[in-house]
């Protein structure tokens, strides 16, 4: 992934322990649910659909931890739900941070500043917040189905900013979409919000999302990427991303799932066989990695992958085809 400089050696350290070890299934990312409750109702979302019971939980930091330790990963993405809502948010990133993990606090920003007062926390090189905008203030606020989201995002992105704080995006990608949306957006947030990183995502077609018609198949995916990458805006975008995975997005190259790589642990358990598919559960990392048939899952070997581009089960594939090849790993060093 082109990440600064410090993070890069860390990943880097972390990959080459892990074939000293000899160990041929790790996780490079967790995605981390101490939650599923929202307090927004988007249309493409498939995380807020649980019973009323399971939306009250919250996952003690200790679980988070222990997860985290259990499974050695690097780096952890705090997701839900909407992680500000849960009220040890603030020890749990503190306690990920005194282990030296890579931290991204995803959030939709809107209890950023009207909250602010109740959290602890300390900008870091180590710590991230992740806003989720999906396109200019009409698309965004549409996509997350309410008025003044977008305005309130991009005012708690330079609050943060303002106050030392890393700040990265997340722009889910829908079939509503042009190459002249995305274009708008991610150079909106490159060149005037000046976000440190941005990453972009094809929506996955989620079972429980109530908007079922406006998820990206792959040919659709491949031809919007190519389209508003060309012109060298991928280039001097600051993306999130490994130009595998880039290539990856427009069609270049293509690789099988490799969903062991960004786990999700939530409050079930480590979900199987990801973020975006759940198969049942298991207590560990290591049972996970055990007790999933990881050959059943892909494009072509189960007709609920038929259109995933998700970086949860191809960045590690790109990750590790970069690593595996020294041309792509001095193309990855240059960004
Ligand atoms: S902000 Fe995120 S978790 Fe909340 S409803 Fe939207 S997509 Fe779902
Ligand atoms: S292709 Fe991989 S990441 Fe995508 S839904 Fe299937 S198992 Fe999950």
């Amino acid at each position: 992934m082109t990440m600064p400089l410090r993070q890069s050696l860390t990943m880097g350290t972390y990959l080459f322990r892990q074939k000293i070890k000899r160990r041929d299934k790790f996780p490079l990312l967790v995605e981390l649910e101490p939650l599923f409750a929202c307090n927004l109702g988007c249309a493409g979302c498939g995380k807020i659909q649980h019973p009323a019971d399971q939306l009250r939980r919250r996952m003690p930091v200790a679980d988070a931890v222990a997860a985290m330790e259990e499974c050695g990963a690097p780096m952890v993405s705090i997701a839900g739900g909407e992680p500000l809502m849960h009220p040890q948010i603030d020890e749990m990133v503190n306690e990920l941070l005194a282990r030296k993990k890579y931290v991204y606090l995803c959030t939709n920003a809107l209890l950023v500043r009207k909250w602010w007062h109740k959290f602890d926390f300390q900008p870091s090189h180590r710590f991230a917040f992740t806003v989720h905008i999906d396109g200019l203030k009409e698309r965004h606020d549409l996509s997350v189905n309410q008025e003044g989201v977008f305005e309130e995002a991009v005012a708690a992105v330079r609050w943060l900013k303002e106050r030392g704080f890393r700040v990265t995006t997340n722009t889910t990608v829908f079939n509503t979409d042009t190459p002249q949306t995305v274009i708008d957006v991610l150079n909106y947030l490159n060149d005037d919000l000046e976000v440190d990183q941005m990453m972009v995502s094809p929506a996955y077609a989620y079972a429980k999302a109530p908007d079922q018609e406006h998820f990206l198949g792959v040919a659709e995916t491949r031809e919007l990427f190519t389209k508003a990458f060309a012109g060298g805006n991928r280039k001097r975008w600051r993306l999130n991303h490994s130009p595998m995975f880039l290539d990856f997005l427009e069609g270049k190259t293509d690789f099988g799932c490799t969903a062991w790589g960004i786990p999700s642990y939530s409050l079930f358990g480590w979900q199987r066989p990801c973020y975006l598919m759940s198969d049942g559960y298991a207590k560990t990392y290591a049972e996970l990695v055990e007790t999933t048939d990881w050959e059943a899952y892909g494009r072509g070997r189960d007709p609920r992958c038929a259109n995933c581009m998700a970086h949860c089960g191809y960045e590690p594939s790109a990750v590790l085809a970069t690593t595996s090849s020294l041309r792509e790993s001095l193309r990855a060093m240059r960004g």
